[in-house]
């Protein structure tokens, strides 16, 4: 059996967390070291490492992530103002945690999507 990821262990409330949505497709939590005022992992149930491994079985689950972001921003009082959503993939995408997860930043002004000095 594979090692379960962190998220995995999250998702089971194995570990603990700030969960502040789950179902039967995603689990959303906040993040530990939060970019913004508001931080949350939305996260599907099923241990998908990256982007690269998405099958078109996966759609529907990961089109439910855009739905609890949406969600989740009206909540938080950031839907007006605008929000990030984002998801790394692999070692250049920086990507920490091999399970697939959408980042929801916002909160405040976030500039620009990259810095001017990553070429
Ligand atoms: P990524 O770089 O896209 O893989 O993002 C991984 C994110 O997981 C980072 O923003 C971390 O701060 C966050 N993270 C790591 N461990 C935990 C944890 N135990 N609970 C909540 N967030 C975490």
């Amino acid at each position: 059996m594979t090692e379960k990821t962190l998220f995995r262990k999250i998702i089971e409330r194995e570990i603990p967390a700030d969960i502040v949505f789950q179902d039967e497709r995603v689990t959303a939590f906040r993040d530990i070291n939060p970019q913004a005022p508001t931080h949350i992992l939305i996260v599907p149930n099923k241990a998908i490492p990256t982007v690269n491994d998405v099958t078109s079985d996966d759609e529907h689950t990961l089109g439910h992530l855009f739905i609890v972001a949406k969600k989740l921003a009206k909540n938080e009082g950031i839907a007006e103002n605008g929000y990030r959503l984002l998801i790394n993939c692999g070692v250049h995408g920086h990507q920490e945690v091999f399970h697939l997860h959408m980042h929801l930043v916002g909160g405040k002004p976030l500039g620009r999507m990259l810095s001017n000095n990553t070429r």
